[in-house]
């Protein structure tokens, strides 16, 4: 298994970069992004720095892939009605920036936007 490079995410797990963190498990946290694309915009981040993008952590770990989901659900019912959007950017030219996965949560009024 390769290691992802450091990424700014790395530095948010390891605490160099300090972040408000909305849910911590033993394995995934999440906070807010910092440039919001919907009235609620949290990202949910495994812990590990060992999967670059969800395709990667599908295949080796579609338990911790499941754990995220459930975090997504747990924070739309606390910050919005419960419903939500989830969205992995896959890829660079998929509009990926950080390459350590990352599930970005939309909810709150969502129903105007496309797709
Ligand atoms: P991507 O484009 O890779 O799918 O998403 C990366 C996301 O990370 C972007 O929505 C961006 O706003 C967010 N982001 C980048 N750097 C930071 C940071 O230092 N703190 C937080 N909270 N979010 C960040």
């Amino acid at each position: 298994m390769h290691m992802a490079e450091e990424t700014v995410f790395g530095k948010i797990v390891s605490g160099e970069i300090p972040v408000e963190k909305l849910i911590e498990t033993e394995r995934v946290i999440a906070f807010h992004d910092i440039a919001p694309q919907a009235p609620v915009h949290i990202l949910v981040i495994p812990k590990t720095t060992a999967y670059a993008n969800v395709t990667e952590l599908a295949a080796a770990d579609p338990g911790l892939l499941a754990e995220i989901v459930d975090v997504a659900q747990q924070l739309a019912r606390e910050h919005a009605d419960g419903d939500f959007r989830l969205v992995f950017n896959n890829g660079a030219n998929a509009g990926q920036t950080v390459f350590h996965v990352h599930a970005h949560l939309l909810a709150g009024g969502l129903t105007e936007g496309s797709l």
